[in-house]
C-alpha cells in the first residue's frame, strides 16, 4: 500500500525529534499557561514555569487539570490572550449549568484545522472527494472542526449536519457523495433507512466514513463497513483539546495515532495517577501544545485506552492508541452527545411536581440511542386523570429537552413505585449491548 502524509516531516519525525520538538513546545504552552488567572495560581503555588521544565520527565511534575477546574474556571479563568484576539469559542456538548468552554485564536484555528486534514488526507482522501458531514454543527466541535478540515484538504465539503436520511441520500445521489463524518450509531441508522427507504447501494458513491464521538467495538466498525461497503476510520477527540483531530486511524486502520507534535498523552492508573506501563489501559491524559488562547495541562480525559507497543506499518512515527473502551466516571454518550446523570437529576428534582424517585434508562432503538427518564410524581397527584398527567410529562420532557440537548422520552411512575435500591441508588440502567 502507498501511504499518503499531509505533513510527511511532522508525521515522520524520528522519536528523538519529536521529544525534542515536544519538550521545546510543552515551554511554550507553560508559558502561555501562567498568562491564565487558573494556571498563575496553580502553577505558581508548585513553583512551575517553563525554566523548570528541563526534560520531558519533568511534565510529570505539572498537577493534573479536571473538568471540574474548567468549570470553576468559567468563563475566562483558562483565558490567556486579550478577548478581542479571541475569533472563536467552542463548548463540550450536554453540559449544564456551567459549561467548559474553549478559546481559539485565528492561528489556533488554523493549527487545529491542519490537524483534521493531515487525519482526513491519511485515510487516503484528497481534493476529488465529495465530503458530507454528517454531524453536529454549533457549539459541538465535530461540525465546525471537521468542515474546516475537508476544505483544507480541498474537498467539496456538504455542510448536512445530521438527521434527516431522506434528505442525506439525495445530497448523497445528487452530489456524489464519497466520504461522510458521523457517529458510528448514525452510519448504522443511514443504512437501515437505506434499505427501509429502497435506495440502491449503487445509487450512492461512497467510500469512507470517519466515525466517531462516542465508544464503539471493532465488530461495531466490521458491520457498518460491511453493510454500506466502506473504510471506516476511527476518529477520536474531545473539545478541551479543540475537538476533532487529536487521534486518527491511518490506512492501516490499527489503532488511532496520537498527533504528538499537538498533544503529549499520558495514561495513568486512575487511582494512583501514575503512569501504567506501556501497552497497559488507564486514564488518557492529554496535554494541548496547539494552542496559545486556552492553554490546558494534564487534563484528565476519563476516556480509557492503552498505547500499542509496536510502531505502525504506515512509517508514521507518532503513537497509536487503541479504541476507547470506556470512562472512568458516570457520563454517559447518547448519539454521540455527553450527559451526566446529575444533570437530568438537577433538572427534575427542582420540578416540585415530580416525586423522589427517578430512573435514566438507555436503550438502543434500531441502531440509534434512546433515553427514556422515569420520574415519580409528588403524592398529591392522581395516576387516573390523563390530562395533568400528560401536560406534566410534556413539561418534563421539554424542560429536559432544553437543558441536555437530547430529546428523552418520559414516563410518569406513581409515587413510591420505581424500585428503591437498598444501598447507593443506581439512578441509570445502560441497557445497551456492551459490544456496541
Ligand atoms: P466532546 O468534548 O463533546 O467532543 O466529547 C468528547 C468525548 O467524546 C471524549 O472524551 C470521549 O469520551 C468521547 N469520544 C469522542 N470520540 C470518541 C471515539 N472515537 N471513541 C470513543 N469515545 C469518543
Ligand atoms: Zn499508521
Amino acid at each position: 500500500m502507498t501511504y499518503q502524509y499531509w505533513n510527511e516531516k511532522m508525521e515522520t519525525l524520528s522519536r528523538p525529534e519529536l521529544e525534542a520538538y515536544q519538550l521545546a513546545q510543552l515551554k511554550t504552552a507553560v508559558d502561555q499557561a501562567l498568562r491564565t488567572p487558573f494556571y498563575r495560581e496553580r502553577l505558581g503555588k508548585a513553583g512551575i514555569n517553563s525554566d523548570t521544565i528541563k526534560t520531558p520527565e519533568d511534565l510529570r511534575r505539572i498537577p493534573f487539570t479536571t473538568k471540574q477546574d474548567l468549570r470553576d474556571g468559567f468563563p475566562y479563568g483558562f483565558l490567556s490572550i486579550p478577548r478581542e484576539d479571541v475569533v472563536r469559542l467552542h463548548a463540550s456538548s450536554g453540559t449544564t449549568g456551567t459549561p467548559t468552554t474553549i478559546y481559539f485564536s485565528k492561528d489556533d484555528i488554523n493549527r487545529w484545522t491542519s490537524f483534521v486534514a493531515r487525519c482526513i488526507y491519511g485515510t487516503g482522501c484528497n481534493k476529488t472527494d465529495v465530503f458530507q458531514n454528517m454531524i453536529t454543527y454549533g457549539l459541538f466541535t465535530g461540525g465546525l472542526g471537521f468542515h474546516a478540515g475537508g476544505e483544507e484538504v480541498g474537498m467539496l465539503v456538504i455542510p448536512s449536519g445530521p438527521g434527516n436520511t431522506t434528505r442525506q441520500f439525495r445530497l448523497m445521489q445528487d452530489f456524489g457523495t464519497t466520504v461522510v463524518h458521523a457517529t458510528p450509531s448514525f452510519l448504522l441508522h443511514v443504512e437501515s433507512k437505506m434499505r427501509e427507504e429502497g435506495v440502491s447501494r449503487d445509487s450512492v458513491k461512497l467510500k469512507r466514513a470517519f466515525a466517531g464521538a462516542e465508544p464503539y467495538s471493532e465488530d461495531t466498525r466490521r458491520r457498518i463497513e460491511e453493510l454500506l461497503r466502506i473504510d471506516v476510520f476511527n476518529s477520536y477527540g474531545l473539545s478541551e483539546m479543540n475537538g476533532p483531530g487529536v487521534a486518527f486511524e491511518c490506512q492501516c486502520k490499527q489503532g488511532l495515532h496520537i498527533w504528538e507534535d499537538g498533544y503529549i498523552a499520558e495514561i495513568v492508573n486512575p487511582d494512583t495517577l501514575e503512569p501504567v506501563p506501556d501497552g497497559e489501559t488507564g486514564e488518557l491524559v492529554l496535554t494541548c501544545l496547539c494552542r496559545e488562547a486556552t492553554p490546558i495541562l494534564r487534563y484528565r480525559t476519563r476516556d480509557l485506552s492503552s498505547f500499542y507497543t509496536e510502531p505502525c506499518a504506515c512509517g508514521r512515527t507518532h503513537r497509536r492508541l487503541h479504541r476507547i473502551t470506556g470512562r472512568t466516571d458516570d457520563m454517559l454518550i447518547i448519539n454521540g452527545v455527553n450527559l451526566f446523570p446529575s444533570q437530568i437529576e438537577e433538572v427534575i428534582m427542582s420540578m416540585k411536581e415530580v416525586g423522589n424517585n427517578y430512573l435514566i434508562v438507555v436503550e438502543k432503538e434500531g441502531a440509534l440511542d434512546r433515553l427514556t427518564v422515569k420520574t415519580e410524581v409528588g403524592q398529591d397527584i392522581f395516576m387516573d386523570d390523563a390530562r395533568p398527567l400528560n401536560a406534566l410529562k410534556e413539561k418534563i420532557r421539554k424542560i429536559l429537552q432544553a437543558s441536555i440537548i437530547i430529546n428523552p422520552r418520559v414516563e410518569l411512575h406513581e409515587s413510591g413505585s420505581l424500585p428503591v435500591s437498598e444501598g447507593k441508588a443506581k439512578r441509570v440502567q445502560d441497557m445497551r449491548p456492551k459490544d456496541a
